[in-house]
């Protein structure tokens, strides 16, 4: 009983100081202390008491004297790490290093300081940002239409073109001093966002110039001269640049691109000066058939040895004005119907200067971490937020739409629970969009939060523009120019596909890269592994692995605690909205459990982990969930935390919480040592599961959020692109909403009227609720006034439910008759064209 007593007592002990992360002298003297009780009070046997202290004298000083504890754990260690860290290539290492870390550190840590999340200021429009979102990106977006660019154009009408070049859509990010419009990624994000709720085209178009490309990357590392020659002539239209990278036999594994292009001597403009010889074969380019000048990557070989002792120098990129003989551009694809210029570029044996490549000589070979490090900026400003516009064009007018189309019949709860998805996703989705962007404004160049924020707001946006069309049904399927959805359900995939397609990205990168980045230790443990000096290998070793034992120990100790507890005792911000403390405690739990069951599958799966790309994608989706979910908290106390909007972010938080438990329980069920995926259970979730999926009395209150106008509804939608046509599809949604609900009291006194038979319900063949209408209006029941708040709406629904439909050839001549451009530039859709407008 005593043993049991002094057992129970020392195990309450080591967890409290675990879970604190107590100083190895903190364990030492409690270890003396539980010994020494144990011998003075006789509560173990005397050879037990013995046997603890020879055990601790061994082994005390060898864990606290650090020389000690090198020579005889540590360089032991070290030796067997070296042997089984798997092998990586310079890509590999260059992908994994490039960039920073932010919040996602502090999700890995298993103790986020909310705080510091908290007082993140987020940032905002400037002056001259709010007037162009609300000027030039309007006046852009009522030039055109995806339907005529589509049908009509096949490409943006030429004044169009136009139009993005004179006003610096092409050149948003470049800086000021460079004839950019130098705007905050957060402006660029709000552009991108506003363009994608009305033009897939137009938002594809804009979006690659300010993505990862020439302009990012020479104003990152190319040379003054490069930079004061072309960035201006980007920023004023006056070239359209392309970046080619992906191969036939490279797309998503593109660091093996075969593209290559060998140093030699060789004549340029009548000298002879160093440069390479350069052979590609690239596709699915955007803005390649039109591009002026081509940034190209390609891997970079030095046989002859011109610039150094390496053969293979590494991948490389240059940019190539289109009109230097070789190059091959004008051919397109045709990505799912969208019409911005996409297609193949390629060239045999093209002789370039080394100062075309970017950065010049000494860039040679240092392309892939040169697009490393840029591509955060795409990757967590453009997709995401031409996701979330999808999303937002999806949301507002599907949610009109299914108010307008169930007038006079029973809301349907099925499309309910659709529209309740709609709306969460969006919620999260808008947030993690804006977080991104800020953190981007930051100065950071976070790179596993844009995958993440990649990743999950462009699948999030699959779903929510699916689940629209499942309400708009057959309205969304049959295009034409009042189908306000097809169009975003055909593109929407484009955008899962490129920057890192989805399922490679979630099975390789989000975990992958942030367990090694985001980790506070292994980083540390894997550059002391690589540090050729024996001394400095060691001490640097030895301080991460007795650093990263104390943080697996207090992980354990904090998930387990936690789990006891409901994490009701985790310490929450004062200033956090009451109503979410809950979601801070139990995310704080979530995230030490991740940190927990990361370092367990490292420890014990090690290289093997890589290749598990399941059990990867599903720790990446915790920590995901974790980000997705801060940035839904920090949302609702950046807007001000409006108690209307509450039924989103509570929908949103249950939601992600639910999933997160389930990537975890996908962890656990598939664990390869079946042994500790039992403990592991039950360390994580002591009292089993307790999150369940949100309930439907929220979901009803969050789909209610969408079918009426309101602050909250304006709030989710903020940027949605509301024409001035009275024939986009969107503003009659708006005009038939507002018309329907006007009407609606109106409705429900007329079918009073009929159950009270006060009027005859029975009409002739033929006759419309009209004729019902007019027999309330003579019996009394409404007035005129009344009677013409029915008809206009039945009338503004009419025009929403209406479907195109065309001649026999799909309208196709009446198209060709529209084609002729009021301000024709230039023939359209041609290489010469582009060329002869810049
Ligand atoms: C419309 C469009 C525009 C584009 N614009 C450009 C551009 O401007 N410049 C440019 O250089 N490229 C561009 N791309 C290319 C784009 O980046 C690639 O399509 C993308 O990298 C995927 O390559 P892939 O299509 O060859 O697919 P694959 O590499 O064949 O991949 C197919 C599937 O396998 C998955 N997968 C692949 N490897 C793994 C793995 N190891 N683990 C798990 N899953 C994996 C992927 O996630 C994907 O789902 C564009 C593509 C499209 C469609």
């Amino acid at each position: 009983m005593t043993i049991a007593l002094w057992l129970l007592v020392s195990l309450a002990l080591f967890i409290a100081l675990a879970y604190v992360n107590a100083s190895g002298i903190a364990w030492a003297a409690t270890a003396a202390v539980l010994i020494g009780a144990a011998w003075a009070a006789s509560l173990l046997p005397p050879w037990l008491t013995l046997a603890l202290a020879v055990v601790f004298v061994l082994i005390a000083p060898v864990l606290l004297v650090p020389s000690l504890r090198r020579k005889l754990v540590s360089d032991g260690v070290l030796s067997v790490f070296r042997k089984i860290l798997p092998p990586m290539s310079q890509t590999e290492r260059e992908a994994i290093e490039a960039g920073t870390v932010w919040w996602d550190g502090e999700l890995f840590s298993g103790k986020p300081d909310w705080q510091k999340l908290l007082a993140t200021p987020m940032t905002t429009l400037t002056a001259e940002e709010q007037s162009f979102l609300d000027h030039e990106v309007v006046e852009l977006c009522e030039m055109v239409t995806d339907f005529e660019t589509t049908n009509v154009y096949r490409d943006l009408p030429p004044r169009v073109w136009q139009y993005i070049k004179d006003n610096g859509f092409l050149g948003m990010s470049i800086p000021k001093e460079y004839g950019g419009l130098g705007f905050s990624a957060y402006a660029h994000s709000q552009v991108m966002t506003r363009l994608s709720t009305h033009s897939g085209t137009i938002a594809v178009t804009v979006m690659v110039p300010n993505s990862l490309g020439p302009g990012e990357l020479l104003a990152h590392y190319g040379t003054e001269e490069q930079k004061r020659h072309y960035l201006p002539r980007l920023a004023r239209g006056l070239e359209l640049p392309c970046f080619a990278l992906t191969n036939p036999t490279a797309g998503s594994d593109a660091a093996s691109i075969p593209d290559y292009g060998i140093v030699c001597w060789g004549e340029h403009e009548g000298k002879r000066v160093l440069g390479l010889r350069v052979t590609w074969d690239k596709r699915y380019i955007t803005l390649g058939p039109v591009a002026t000048l081509l940034g190209l990557a390609f891997r970079a070989s030095d046989p002859d040895r011109l610039l150094g002792d390496k053969e293979d120098v590494g991948i490389t990129c240059a940019l190539i004005p289109t009109t230097h003989p070789g190059v091959e551009i004008g051919r397109r694809h045709m990505p799912l119907n969208a019409v911005f210029q996409n297609g193949p570029t390629w060239g045999r044996d093209v002789f370039i200067p080394m100062d075309w490549v970017i950065g010049g000589q000494p860039m040679v070979g240092r392309g892939w971490r040169m697009l490393m490090e840029c591509l955060a900026a795409g990757r967590g400003i453009s997709l995401p937020s031409s996701g979330t516009g999808m999303a937002k064009l999806a949301v507002r007018a599907t949610g009109g739409y299914a108010r307008v189309r169930n007038q006079f019949k029973t809301p349907i709860e099925g499309i309910e629970e659709a529209l309740t998805r709609m709306g969460g996703n969006l919620y999260m989705m808008d947030a993690a969009r804006a977080l991104t962007a800020t953190a981007v404004d930051q100065g950071e160049k976070p790179a596993v939060l844009t995958a993440i924020a990649k990743l999950h707001i462009t699948e999030r946006a699959r779903q929510v523009v699916n689940d629209g069309m499942d309400i708009v049904g057959g309205k969304g399927i049959c295009m034409g120019p009042s189908n306000f959805l097809g169009a975003a359900y055909m593109q929407v995939p484009v955008a899962i596909t490129v920057e890192g397609a989805n399922i490679l990205t979630r099975s390789l990168i989000v975990f992958g890269q942030g367990a090694i980045r985001c980790h506070p230790y292994v980083l540390k443990e894997m550059q002391a592994a690589r540090e050729p000096d024996r001394a400095r290998a060691s001490a640097a070793f030895d301080a991460a692995l007795t650093g990263h034992l104390r943080f697996a120990l207090t992980s354990f100790a904090r998930t387990f605690v936690m789990g006891l507890t409901g994490s009701h005792f985790v310490r929450v911000p004062a200033n956090v909205a009451p109503r979410t403390r809950r979601y801070y405690q139990q995310l704080t739990r979530f995230s030490s459990a991740l940190a927990f069951l990361a370092d367990v599958s490292m420890g014990t799966l090690g290289g093997a982990l890589k290749r598990k790309e399941k059990l990867s994608a599903r720790l990446g989706d915790i920590l995901s969930l974790l980000y997705l979910s801060s940035a839904a908290l920090k949302q609702f106390e950046a807007q001000g935390r409006h108690s209307a909007d509450e039924p989103l972010l509570h929908w949103a938080m249950w939601d992600a919480m639910f999933k997160a438990q389930n990537a975890f329980e996908g962890v656990l069920s598939n664990f390869p040592n079946r042994f500790l995926a039992v403990v592991l259970r039950r360390i994580v979730f002591p009292l089993g599961r307790p999150y369940v999926v949100p309930s439907d009395a929220l979901g009803h209150q969050v789909a209610k959020l969408l079918i009426e106008p309101s602050a909250t509804r304006d709030r989710l939608t903020a940027g949605v692109f509301l024409s001035r046509s009275p024939v986009n599809p969107v503003v009659q949604i708006e005009r038939a909403l507002a018309a329907t609900i006007a009407s609606e009291p109106v409705e429900a006194k007329i079918r009073a009227a009929l159950k009270h038979r006060q009027i005859d319900g029975r009409l002739a063949p033929g006759a419309g609720v009209e004729a019902l209408v007019a027999r309330a209006r003579d019996a009394g029941v409404i007035t005129a006034a009344e009677a013409d708040l029915v008809l206009v709406a039945r009338e503004a629904t009419a025009a929403v439910i209406r479907v195109d439909d065309f001649a026999q050839d799909l309208g196709a001549s009446e198209m060709n008759v529209a084609r002729v451009d009021p301000t024709p530039l230039a023939a359209p859709s041609s290489q010469v064209a582009h060329k002869a407008a810049a």
